[in-house]
């Protein structure tokens, strides 16, 4: 069984084949998550019992000759801040070392019901806050493909997993690129996909307008799958749509030839130069499958991240201020008041960052500067969204960087917060637009450093985005 390589097909053929049951599969992939996590750190929680016995579950499926379901078997790792019944969800927050949830997540009830196997949950940024994985109050985590550099972040931990071979799928959560990112910097497969594609019942509220779930894999197939396994209206989240679900595997294998492509000419300035060439020979490959490429421009793209980092934070002052120590949170002790013990709680249980965002949040909202600040950023938020708009009146899809340089080095970035923020400034604008985007492996640098190339497609288009996400990965093997 060579777990790091295992696809979704692999699981299939080796559990109908009987080389190994679902139970072996899940204690050695557990056992090797263990062996393998001090290189990395990116699990935070192993929960053994209740992959074995979801793994005893598929087992007895499959005597009963019955479909074990589309993960029958297949181990997975969840980001920290999705919610998991009787399994600690730290939120990577020293706030919620301690907090284990009453119920699940619907993405995780999903793809339990598929026949998954969750081994355990992924490090990540301080409430999904951060690109580097380095603001978990749990240390960061490592990129398993250069030590010494990060994995990306938030959803690190997720990446990484899937990367270092010790989850064959994973998932994550994108407001701002959480799961492109580090799927780029790690060289796997990571989906953002539309807002309300798949319901965030269960997953901790950083930014409710922007926050996704989606998955992370070694292949587009499997990352499609898995998507299919959690997306569809959710009567628990009203944000969550009734779009119907297309089969995307079954819809895979097409031809790509006249599909029309947009480079956006806005996303191509200040590129690392290795990351530049590795794009451009992307988009060689795409020509050279027929697609028909085109210049276009996303005007608005400037102001992205100004308008990102104020709708986030304002969203964020808002959704963090149930974390004061009453209901789930350490609560911070010796206060001699009330007021004294939220202060304390706050001060003493979130991080640097999450600090502050709260204080950007909660300016950009106050009275005097709502209008100036938030108002205008919403305004500005249409106008990224009337770019794609356009932009998809004119091409099918859309081609770009995912991130302007590979992996950088742990610390590199974390004393620039501002240097932090604009390296999110090709991920932001797909989710301040709501459309559905992904990362897909591109090469690697000299120094073996992969790069992720990113597709972006209208809104609830994602069968597009994987089939030529598909036809790019099967070209370039
Ligand atoms: N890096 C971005 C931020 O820190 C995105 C985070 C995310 O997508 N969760 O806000």
């Amino acid at each position: 069984m060579e777990i790091p390589t295992l696809t979704i097909d692999a699981v299939k053929e080796g559990l109908r084949a009987r080389r190994f049951s679902a139970t072996e599969l899940a204690s050695e992939a557990l056992k090797f998550a263990r062996a393998e996590n001090p290189k990395t750190n990116a699990y935070l929680t192993f929960c053994d019992e209740r992959a074995l016995s979801a793994a005893a579950a598929v087992d007895a499926k499959l005597a009963r000759g019955e479909d074990p379901g589309p993960l029958g078997g297949v181990p997975v790792a969840v980001k920290d801040v999705i919610l998991t019944r009787g399994v600690r969800t730290t939120c990577g927050s020293k706030l919620l070392a301690d907090y284990v949830p009453p119920y699940d997540a619907t993405a995780v009830i999903r793809l339990e019901q598929a026949g998954g196997i969750i081994l355990g949950k992924t490090n990540c940024d301080e409430f999904a806050m951060g690109s580097s994985n380095e603001n978990s109050a749990f240390g960061p985590v490592r990129n398993p493909v250069a030590p010494h550099r990060v994995p990306g972040g938030s959803s690190g931990g997720s990446a990484a997993a899937v990367a270092q071979g010790t989850a064959v799928v994973s998932l994550g959560s994108d407001t701002g690129g959480s799961i492109r990112q580090p799927a780029s910097f790690c060289g796997v497969a990571g989906v953002t996909p539309t807002y309300g594609r798949v319901s965030r019942y269960g997953l901790t509220a950083f930014a409710s307008s922007l926050d996704h779930i989606g998955p992370f894999a070694r292949t587009v197939k499997d990352s499609a799958t898995l998507l299919r396994v959690i997306a569809g209206r959710d009567e628990m989240d009203s944000t969550s749509a009734a779009a119907p679900v297309p089969d995307y595997e079954a819809l895979l294998d097409r031809n790509v030839r006249g599909v029309k492509i947009g480079l956006p000419r806005e996303y191509f300035k200040g590129l690392a130069s290795e990351t530049g060439d590795l794009i451009a020979s992307g988009i060689e490959t795409l020509k050279r499958l027929g697609c028909e490429i085109r210049d276009i421009s996303l005007p608005s793209t400037d102001y992205a991240i100004a308008c990102y980092y104020i709708i986030c934070t304002a969203e964020a002052s808002s959704n963090l201020a149930r974390y004061d120590g009453v209901r789930y949170t350490f609560r911070s002790p010796n206060s001699p008041s009330l007021g004294a013990m939220y202060r304390n709680t706050r001060g003493e249980g979130f991080g640097t960052e999450c600090k502050r965002r709260i204080m950007l949040g909660t300016y950009v909202l106050s009275a005097g500067y709502y209008d100036a600040y938030y108002l205008k950023a919403q305004k500005v938020r249409g106008l990224i969204a009337r770019d794609f708009t356009n932009a998809f009146a004119e091409v099918d899809a859309i081609v770009a960087p995912v991130s302007p340089f590979p992996a950088f080095k742990l610390g590199e970035k974390v004393d620039d917060p501002l240097e932090m923020y604009l390296s999110d400034i090709y991920t932001i604008t797909g989710d301040l637009a709501g459309i559905p985007c992904m990362s897909v492996p591109c090469g690697k640098t000299a120094g073996g450093l992969p790069v992720g190339m990113q597709i972006l497609a209208n809104h609830f288009d994602e069968a597009r985005m994987f089939r030529l996400a598909d036809a790019f990965e099967k070209e370039t093997n």
